[in-house]
Formats: structure tokens, C-alpha cells, sequence
């Protein structure tokens, strides 16, 4: 048994005192967004009450003062993820916002004939912003596959590299299954022929603290609200070398340095990716959640979920005609399964009258599920706020439904 104080914890996240259908609340939709707590919802309090301004342009305090917040935040991103320098974050509305980003100024760089590699267990976010992008070039897609038990076919991968490939994305973690793709092996193999390589650590970043540096990755994009922040900012890491050479992705005010009607020029980093006004409390409350994280500790965090994964993968399995999507000996907190002759919205249904909260469905990841031939799951996927005996609302909950449903 892991020592970890769960049941303190559980007292910074207000919301997991409510009720759902005169239920308790057993949250284990995480994986879609996390929960708020008390730190981070004072960080978002502090800035509408105290000193709500813009940045970056004003001479007067608050404006200072939240430019100065915001630019902290920057630098406790900077540090969470180990980047060499503090321009190399951008901040972004999420993951989708940063892989977008990046796949718009690649337009430029690609050619016809040109490669990028794609994993097979991608979320919708991290596959279509590419196939745009080969529309638009002339470049071509291919997929490095997955076997059986949800892992990347490293062989395949390995073959699919050559001089033509530009680029390559892949999840760090698959929020469809679980697995924890072996990136560094993916990352390197690439720069051994010249790729840049885009991770998207959205599924990563609450539970694994990521080194950019470590890694040597190109790009590694980040959600705030899977890691205990607000909806509507995200995090784009950037090697300075790409982001210099990668042009701006929407123009307007504070991404430039000098505009006149015949010629504008841009703003250095991070602005030159910055336009318009941010979101500038989420940013402030990312850097909160980062330190509210930090507190608690990602290893106690990552030991403290494995149990609980382990548990549940156990408990769920001795249900019959269970089956479980995701059985890589590298995973991490989501257990995606099915129970025989059952669709899973109907026990997603069922569990929700119960005040269980999973989410059914594709998971934004379509070609996966077209992989295993079912047109979704129910995903289960924990928190470290999560408990044991939630673990077991979950396994008494699903027989329930099973014998409901199951005639
Ligand atoms: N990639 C992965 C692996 C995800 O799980 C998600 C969110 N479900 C995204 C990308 C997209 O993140 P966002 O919607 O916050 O942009």
C-alpha cells in the first residue's frame, strides 16, 4: 500500500462533496477534464477581484501587475516541463489550439512527397490538423500501427522512417486506452533521419512530469485542464530553433513588432505567437495548478494512481464478459472496456442514475475503435483524488447495469 493522504486531498476539491441523482459523486471522467481544486479556484477569484487588466500594453498597476503574474506563470511552466528558455512556452487555448499551430506552419515547409508519420492511436485533435496540412502540401500521411494489446508497432515505425519523413506526432499517453508510448525511442529513431517530432502530452501531464529537454523533443503540447486548471489555456513547448522558423499563426495585436500598410514585422518569442488578449487569468491559474501538483508530488501521484489502476483492472476483471481495450505492460490511469451484447452508452447511462461519472463513446479516437471493430467504450479514467472504494462504486455499478441489461 502506497502512503498517500487521499482523504486530505479529496477536502481541496469542493465539487467532490456534490451529489448526482441523490448519489455521492464518484468522478471518473478525468481523462476528459479534470477537477478544480481550491488553490487554483482562488487564483481565478484573486485575479477577477484583485487585479483583472490587460497585459503586456499598460502603464499602470494592475496592468503591471497582471502582466506580472502572467509572465510567472510562463516561467513555472517553463520550469515544470525543464525548457531551455522561458520563450520557447507559448501559451495556447489547449492542446488542439497548439497542434494546430504547429501543423499550420509546417504548411510552408513541406513539399510534395514529402512524409509524416502518424500513430494509430491518436485522438481526432492530433490526426486531422495533418491530414490539412497533406491537403494542403501535397505530403503523405502514414500510420505507424498498434497491435492487439493497444501498444505501437516499434518495428513498423522503424520501417516507415526514411530521408522523406518530415515529421512525426504521437500521444505521450492514449486517452482512448491507457498505454504510455515509448517516446524517447520514438523521438530519437526521427532525428536520426532528420523528422521533427510533435508529442501531444495532454493524457501525460497529470500523471507524468515531462523533461523537454531530456526528451529532445521538437514540440509538446499540453492541455491545463487535465491538470487541475482552467478550460481554455494549454501550454506549446517549442524548440526556439522550429519556432523561429515556424511563421505566425494568427495576426493581430501583440504578435507584432512594427505595422505599417505596406510591410508588418513580428514580435519576437513568445509574442510573435501571442496574438490578440489571452486568456489571462487561465494562464495565472495554469501556473497554479502546476504548483498545487508539484505540492503533492507526481511520484506520489503516479504510485498512489498504479494502485488504484491495478485495483480497478483487477475488480473489473472478475466481472464476466468483460473485456478490457488497453492491456499494454506500460499504462496509466483509464481502464476502456465493454461488457458483451451491452452498447457502452447504455451502462454509461445507468451508471451516471448511480452518481458515477465515465464517459462512453469513441473518445475523439474513431480509428482506434475501428481497430478493434466496436463502435466505443466505457472509459473509466482516474484522478488522485480518486479512492478504492470509488473504484468499487465503479465495479458494483457496472455488475448492476450488466444484470439490468444482460437478460
Ligand atoms: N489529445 C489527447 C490525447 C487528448 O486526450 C485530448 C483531450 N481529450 C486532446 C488532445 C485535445 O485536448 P483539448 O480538447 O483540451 O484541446
Amino acid at each position: 500500500e502506497v502512503d498517500f493522504d487521499v482523504v486530505q486531498i479529496r477536502k481541496d476539491f469542493p465539487i467532490l462533496n456534490r451529489e448526482v441523482n441523490g448519489k455521492p459523486l464518484v468522478y471518473l471522467d478525468n481523462a476528459a477534464t479534470s477537477q478544480t481544486p481550491q488553490q487554483v479556484i482562488n487564483a481565478i477569484v484573486d485575479y477577477y477581484q484583485n487585479y483583472n487588466a490587460n497585459i503586456h500594453r499598460g502603464v499602470h498597476a494592475l496592468s503591471q501587475e497582471a502582466t506580472d503574474k502572467y509572465e510567472q506563470a510562463r516561467q513555472k511552466i517553463q520550469q515544470h516541463f525543464n525548457a531551455a528558455k522561458v520563450h520557447e512556452i507559448i501559451f495556447t487555448s489547449g492542446t488542439t489550439h497548439g497542434i494546430n499551430l504547429v501543423a499550420n506552419g509546417f504548411s510552408s515547409l513541406l513539399q510534395k512527397g514529402d512524409e509524416v508519420l502518424v500513430s494509430a492511436m491518436e485522438h481526432h485533435s492530433n490526426i486531422v490538423p495533418w491530414q490539412m496540412l497533406c491537403e494542403r502540401t501535397g505530403a503523405i500521411l502514414k500510420v505507424i500501427p498498434m497491435n492487439e494489446q493497444g501498444e505501437l508497432v516499434m518495428e513498423t515505425y522503424q520501417n516507415l522512417l526514411s530521408s522523406k519523413t518530415k515529421l512525426v506526432f504521437c500521444n505521450h499517453i492514449s486517452n482512448a486506452l491507457g498505454t504510455i508510448n515509448p517516446i524517447e525511442e520514438i523521438i530519437n529513431a526521427a532525428h536520426e533521419v532528420g523528422a521533427a517530432v510533435l508529442i501531444d502530452g495532454a493524457q501525460a501531464a497529470p500523471h507524468i512530469k515531462a523533461d523537454v529537454q531530456a526528451l529532445d523533443v521538437d514540440f509538446y503540447v499540453v492541455s491545463a485542464h487535465k491538470i487541475c486548471g482552467p478550460t481554455g489555456v494549454g501550454m506549446l513547448y517549442g524548440k526556439e530553433e522550429w519556432l523561429k522558423k515556424l511563421p505566425p499563426y494568427q495576426g493581430g495585436g501583440e504578435m507584432i513588432a512594427e505595422v505599417t500598410f505596406e510591410k508588418t514585422t513580428y514580435a519576437e518569442l513568445p509574442h510573435k505567437f501571442e496574438a490578440g488578449t489571452p486568456n489571462i487569468c487561465g494562464g495565472i491559474a495554469f501556473g497554479a495548478a502546476l504548483d498545487y501538483m508539484n505540492t503533492i508530488g507526481f511520484e506520489a501521484i503516479a504510485a498512489y494512481e498504479h494502485q488504484l489502476l491495478d485495483y480497478a483492472t483487477t475488480e473489473l476483471s472478475k466481472i464476466d464478459g468483460l473485456k478490457i481495450y488497453g492491456t499494454a505492460q506500460n499504462k496509466t490511469s483509464v481502464i476502456s472496456f465493454n461488457i458483451e451484447g451491452v452498447h457502452p452508452y447504455d451502462i454509461g447511462t445507468i451508471l451516471d442514475k448511480l452518481g458515477i461519472a465515465v464517459r462512453t463513446g469513441h473518445h475523439c479516437a474513431q480509428p482506434i475503435m475501428d481497430f478493434y471493430k466496436i463502435p466505443g467504450t466505457v472509459r473509466a479514467s482516474f484522478c488522485f483524488y480518486n479512492t478504492k472504494e470509488e473504484v468499487d462504486a465503479l465495479v458494483a455499478g457496472v455488475e448492476r447495469a450488466k444484470n439490468m441489461l444482460v437478460g
